[in-house]
């Protein structure tokens, strides 16, 4: 009886965290409970962890694979390892992103449970991107370390890995040869105060050649310029570090080039 109680408590306490990491989670606001049991929801699980629409032709399954298998090799050789091992939920059409929690994102991931990518994010990039905030989160230590680390750290490392030519060396060229004004990082510490900043920079809209997406690319810049001194072993140690208990400003400074705040804002 007893060891069923117990057994009882560890289920109900899985099924919790489960769902505090797909609630607290992700880029951007993330709500759906559909994610859990996708199944559930109608979707087809075509191969072990990877659920599609099934109104996806064979031919959009195979270049899926193909993207997904590609994202993985990215976070691959940019980790070196990969320690998790999340479920995909890939939608052909908006409808069905939307009722899997999507307010427009092309792609998010669930604490490292889980990533959820919509009709325009059935991409390499997109799928490495969300991947690296999976393996962060599991690095650091899961939903309670989370929110140790600032959100410019994670969508920064995410940025880099994932390599995309909207967040390129080259578009934080082209900002500061604009001298467009961009966010400082203290601006961008929580999920709240990245969401504020995506929407007040117009990020909001996934295609948008006009916007020069500032937001991501302060992250991206900033996350280049540390990996340039701390490379991959500086950031195993840091993740391990705040995995431990330790303050991620002093681990930020001590294996990086000199500390957060080096970006100046050009206001
Ligand atoms: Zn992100």
């Amino acid at each position: 009886m007893r060891r069923l109680s117990t057994g009882l408590t560890v289920f109900w306490r899985s099924v919790l965290l489960a769902a505090c990491a797909l609630l607290l989670a992700g880029c951007g606001t993330l709500n759906s409970a559909r994610m859990l049991a996708p199944s559930l929801s109608g979707m087809e699980e075509w191969r072990p962890g990877l659920f599609v629409e099934p109104a996806m032709s064979a031919a959009q399954r195979q270049a899926l694979e193909q993207q997904i298998a590609l994202g993985r090799a990215q976070v691959e050789r940019f980790f070196g390892a990969i320690v998790t091992a999340p479920y995909f939920v890939a939608c052909i059409s908006f409808d069905c992103a939307r009722r899997f929690g999507s307010y427009g994102e092309r792609a998010a991931a669930f604490g490292d449970s889980a990533i959820r990518l919509s009709p325009d994010g059935l991409q390499a990039a997109l799928v490495a991107h969300e991947w690296s905030h999976a393996e962060l989160y599991r690095r650091v230590g899961g939903w309670w370390r989370i929110s140790a680390i600032p959100r410019w750290f994670d969508e920064g490392v995410a940025v880099v890995l994932a390599d995309e030519a909207r967040h390129s060396p080259a578009n934080w060229q082209e900002i500061q040869r604009r001298g467009l004004s961009t966010p400082t990082l203290d601006e961008l510490v929580t999920r709240r105060d990245w969401t504020e900043a995506v929407r007040r920079y117009g990020e909001t809209r996934a295609e948008d050649p006009d916007n020069l997406r500032r937001v991501y690319s302060t992250a991206g810049h900033e996350l280049r310029g540390w990996l340039a001194c701390a490379g991959r072993e500086g950031l195993a140690g840091l993740l391990a570090g705040v995995d431990q208990g330790q303050a991620f400003d002093a681990l930020y400074a001590r294996l990086g080039c000199g500390g957060p705040g080096r970006i100046s804002p050009a206001r």
